[in-house]
């Protein structure tokens, strides 16, 4: 069974289920009515992922401060994370571990929230799979890319023409909502107010983190590499079928961002 037949089955014996829409949706969707489409699926609450990013900023600043010599390296791309184990592992103690990746901060809120249900993580990673099911088992997430939602939403013919007049997230996060795009983690945190901007690296495509991993392992005033395997970040992940550029995709998330601020949402 794969994961579209194994979702399909879940809404069939109407198991009690949450969606965790991670932030590159609007590059695939439009807001409100993927909510709408989701909830009319038969989710009982849809969780914004940037809420889960908002955790995660706050455990990376809290790891900053504790140690000034502390020196990390991002552990929330399930891509990079397994590139490292395989390539790097000598850089395996440099994970930021301690902070939770925005998806399993999401899942400990909706744990928390709605201990009946299981999360449904949708997003534009086929690594997140691996990072559920091997790293956090216990939280038991099934994870779908935004393509194998489409297969669920053909399935149950839930298409876009939908009210959505009553359409909100559950969990939502307005600060964190251009998480997914390259640097998002920096820019959302804060961090360059806490540590200097000589001391961070941004980095995404993973033909470029070699380089900046040699750097961090020679230059130990580097204390924080941000990085993100697919080039441009989440918003170009695997797991999205789009034909817009990476520009295109930028302003997807900032007009939503925007359009969000300005409905104090
Ligand atoms: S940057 Fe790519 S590999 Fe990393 S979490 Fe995002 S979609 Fe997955």
């Amino acid at each position: 069974m794969n994961d579209i037949e194994r979702c399909i089955a879940l809404f069939e014996k109407k198991a009690p289920l949450v969606a965790m829409l991670a932030p590159s949706f609007p590059v695939v969707y439009t807001y409100p009515q993927i909510v709408a489409r989701l909830k009319t699926l038969g989710f009982k609450a849809v969780l914004e992922v940037s809420a889960g990013a908002l955790k995660t900023n706050e455990q990376v600043i809290a790891l900053l401060k504790k140690d000034p010599n502390a020196r990390f390296i991002s552990s929330p791309c399930a891509g990079f994370v397994r590139m490292v184990r395989k390539s790097y592992p000598q850089l395996i103690p440099y994970l930021a571990f301690a902070a939770d990746s925005p998806m399993i901060a999401t899942a400990r809120m909706a744990k928390e929230k709605y201990p009946d249900c299981q999360p449904i993580f949708i997003g534009p990673c086929f690594a997140k799979k691996l990072e559920a099911s091997e790293d956090y088992p216990d939280l038991n997430i099934l994870v779908l890319t935004f393509k194998e939602l489409d297969a669920v939403f053909e399935h149950f013919s839930i298409g876009e023409d939908i009210d959505a007049s009553k359409a909100t997230f559950d969990i939502a996060a307005a600060k964190t909502r251009i998480y997914p795009m390259d640097g998002g983690l920096t820019i959302t945190s804060g961090l360059q107010g806490v540590i200097k901007p000589e001391e961070i690296r941004i980095i995404s495509g993973y033909k470029q983190i070699p380089a900046v991993l040699e750097e961090f392992q020679k230059n130990p005033k580097i204390r924080f590499v941000d990085v993100l395997f697919c080039e441009g970040g989440c918003i170009n992940g695997p797991g999205i079928i789009s034909t817009l550029s990476l520009d295109e995709r930028k302003k997807r998330i900032q007009d939503y961002q925007q359009t969000m601020d300005a409905a104090h949402l």
